[in-house]
């Protein structure tokens, strides 16, 4: 069975020529019509009318499968949506308008074996890797049936991204297909913990372009491994020495992602000990300000202790951003966003 959504156009001019004896001509009209157009009567185009001997060769080998979207809660033009996979696990996805363009939260495991103890599906442990085309079926499902432009893609959704290489990489590959879905790897953000052996083993593969964020949160051990206990594995010095080795492509940045918590990660002595991780990679700083989360006892920050925060931050020459984050209203704010899924009983998921 070709599991379509788990293809690029060159490893499906191959299957074809290998099973077959056709090749891109017709792979790259499936593409057209599948990635391109979401249709599902794919075999009724003119390339495949017109080959009849092939079409019925395909007929029931094909199959489309990004899950079926169950549930979406909108928040002004932010969408969140529900995707039941095959064996009735539920994931979710955020599509989150920009100045342009709509950026698309994408996840890649349900559940997730980090448990930072800031968000709310931490706490619920792992379930599965998703495969490549439940990944890629996320934007397959937002650009054809919820008709949403996405341009951007954040691998922010459920999981840890690096903790299933192998799937996000391959669905990073169908999803910059320039015949397909074609997202520039420029416009996809990959979000980690901070898991060193796949930062490295990303360090590897010629992927220019592609963004690296890390979610910092804390900037000395102490409170790092209080609040990600990924952070005993990984310390931050081995952190640190792993990105100093990250080939960026010219003039890139890493980004930081960096929730403030009230009272735990908020001081000026914690604003000192970031700087000083950061110098002296070239990064951009996201600020998000903590999103209260049921059952938890951290608190958000004031505005003004945002803005205190950030400030010592830029006196350093830091670049920050400071955000709030959108979404609260449908638990789609940063580490709220397995609340669905949680009270279903069939799947989490959080941001970074
Ligand atoms: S914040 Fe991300 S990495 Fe951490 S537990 Fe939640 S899903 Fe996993």
């Amino acid at each position: 069975m070709i599991d379509i959504l788990e293809f690029t156009l060159e490893q499906l001019s191959q299957t074809f020529a290998k099973n077959f004896g056709k090749g891109r001509f017709h792979a790259q009209a499936l593409f057209r019509d599948i990635f391109k157009q979401g249709n599902t009567n794919f075999l009724s185009s003119p390339e495949f009318l017109n080959s009849p001997k092939f079409s019925k060769a395909l007929e029931g080998k094909i199959s489309l499968n990004p899950g079926e979207v169950v549930k979406s809660f909108d928040e002004g033009e932010l969408t969140k949506f529900i995707t039941r996979l095959g064996d009735g696990l539920e994931i979710e996805s955020v599509v989150i308008p920009m100045t342009r363009h709509n950026t698309l939260c994408v996840s890649s495991q349900v559940g997730c074996k980090m448990g930072c103890k800031f968000c709310e599906t931490g706490r619920m442990g792992f379930k599965r890797n998703l495969t490549i085309s439940e990944i890629t079926g996320q934007i397959y499902n937002a650009r054809h049936n919820l008709g949403k432009d996405i341009k951007n893609l954040v691998f922010m959704g459920m999981g840890e991204p690096l903790d299933n290489f192998a799937n996000l990489m391959g669905a990073v590959q169908v999803m910059n297909e320039q015949q397909g879905f074609d997202i520039a790897l420029r416009h996809m953000t990959l979000s980690t913990v901070g898991l060193v052996p796949g930062i490295e083993q990303l360090a590897k593969l010629d992927m220019p372009g592609l963004r690296l964020a890390i979610s910092i949160n804390a900037p000395d051990d102490a409170t790092r491994s209080r609040l990600m206990p990924i952070n005993n594995r990984f310390p931050l010095a081995a952190l640190k020495k792993s990105l100093i080795n990250f080939p960026l492509s010219k003039r890139g940045i890493f980004l930081f992602e960096y929730i403030l918590i009230k009272g735990l990660n908020d001081s000026p002595v914690h604003a000192d000990l970031l700087a000083d991780f950061i110098n002296p990679l070239p990064v951009r700083l996201n600020l998000i300000a903590y999103n209260p989360v049921k059952g938890l006892d951290y608190e958000s920050p004031s505005d003004k202790e945002m803005h205190a925060f950030a400030d010592l931050l830029s006196a350093k020459g830091i670049m920050v951003i400071k955000r709030w984050s959108r979404g609260r209203s449908v638990a789609a704010g940063c580490g709220q966003l397995g609340r669905v899924s949680m009270e279903t009983g069939r799947g989490i998921i959080c941001e970074k």
